[in-house]
């Protein structure tokens, strides 16, 4: 058997720990004779599983109470929709800050909901640097500020929390949840996709905080009404499963590692090593503003675009996959979650390296 380095900006890489344990209890999970996948989502076996991933997930975010923690299905472009369907009818408006092909999109989508304000844009940069607070635009009668933490596309990150005053902030963070220690008390709501950090897609992960439920759109279909799911404990209608199962196993093994500092420490590691190889390159560079630079996203661009497709050719024939940059910004990408290993990074640099010296 043969893993690959996988850079893949998502579904991504797990722990193979994690894979190896699931794949020991595929046909019998604990003495119960079946397979997580085969369970009721109501059988004490699952809902165990389920209280579980739940409280491994307050634990290691530091959720405090007042937060309701939603597993729930649709992804963050489903909450994309979502968020608004459930807040925006406070006011019936909202701030979004544009910092990339995420967040934009977010704003779009949230257009059919109520009135979209975009309170700052970093378009001007072409999305390579986020747009200072002191630029910002906010609305003090919009029903919250929507940013996304990192954008998982372009590669900027927020390295500040963005300060909303009695606002509530609400953040997409699909590509960086788990990856740093975070204080939830500053936001209002968090959604996060599984599959860059937490485990399978298939699994959206919501933290709301209670106050703001409540004033849901009538449209809101009743499996996507945060009260609804909150009051149902996330079974309202059947979670996903075998997600929230594999999440569980991430989860332990992430608190068996450190936790949130020790991700913290390990990504920025990860992230270093490979931007300090690009300053040092005159064959490749990064794009991003340095002080926004995404530690999970390193977006980075070869001298001759004519040389990508050899590049990622010959990155795949070392064991190095996923590194093609996305179709809308180009280059490449080396997604560089919790899972990836610092030996990955190296074997990248590595790689570079010899690519440079060959065609540099
Ligand atoms: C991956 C990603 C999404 C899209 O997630 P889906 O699961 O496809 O809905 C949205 N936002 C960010 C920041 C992402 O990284």
């Amino acid at each position: 058997m043969t893993r690959v380095f996988n850079f893949s900006p998502g579904p991504a890489t797990l722990p193979e720990p994690v894979l190896r344990q699931a794949a020991a209890e595929m046909l019998d999970w604990n003495g119960s004779g079946m397979s997580v996948m085969e369970m009721s989502h109501r059988g004490k076996e699952f809902m165990g599983i389920h209280a579980e991933a739940e409280d491994l997930l307050a634990e290691l975010m530091g959720i405090p109470s007042g937060y309701q923690i939603l597993f729930m299905q649709g992804g963050a472009i489903g909450e994309n929709a979502i968020v608004p369907m459930n807040l925006i009818g406070a006011t019936g408006r909202a701030d979004y800050v544009l910092t990339g092909d995420w967040s934009k999109k977010s704003a779009k989508e949230a257009k059919t909901y109520g009135t979209v304000n975009v309170a700052a844009t970093g378009e001007a940069s072409k999305f390579t640097a986020i747009p200072k607070q002191s630029e910002w635009k906010l609305d003090p009668g919009a029903s919250y500020v929507h940013i996304c933490s990192n954008e998982t596309i372009g590669g900027v990150q927020f390295h500040w929390t963005p300060d909303t005053g009695k606002v509530p902030l609400v953040a997409d963070m699909s590509s960086d949840i788990l990856s740093r220690p975070l204080d939830v008390s500053k936001y209002g709501l968090i959604y996060a996709g599984a599959q860059k950090n937490i485990g399978p897609s298939g699994l959206t992960i919501v933290v709301v905080r209670k106050d703001l439920l409540g004033h849901a759109l009538p449209v809101t279909p009743s499996a996507f009404n945060y009260q609804i799911q909150g009051e149902a404990d996330s079974m309202y209608n059947t979670p996903p499963t075998y997600a929230i199962y594999i999440a569980g196993l991430v989860l332990k093994h992430v608190k068996a590692l450190g936790g949130m500092p020790a991700m913290a420490e390990h990504n920025a590691r990860k992230a270093k090593i490979l931007y300090d190889f690009l300053d040092g390159s005159s064959f490749f560079r990064s794009p991003i503003s340095k002080e926004d630079r995404s530690l999970m996203n390193v977006t980075f661009w070869l001298k001759d675009d004519k040389l990508d497709d050899p590049f990622v050719k010959g990155a795949l024939q070392h064991g190095i996959s996923g590194i093609k940059g996305h179709r809308s910004v180009g280059g490449m990408r080396a997604s560089i979650y919790n899972a990836m290993s610092v030996e990955g990074v190296h074997a990248l640099v590595k790689y570079m390296q010899d690519f440079e010296r060959q065609h540099g």
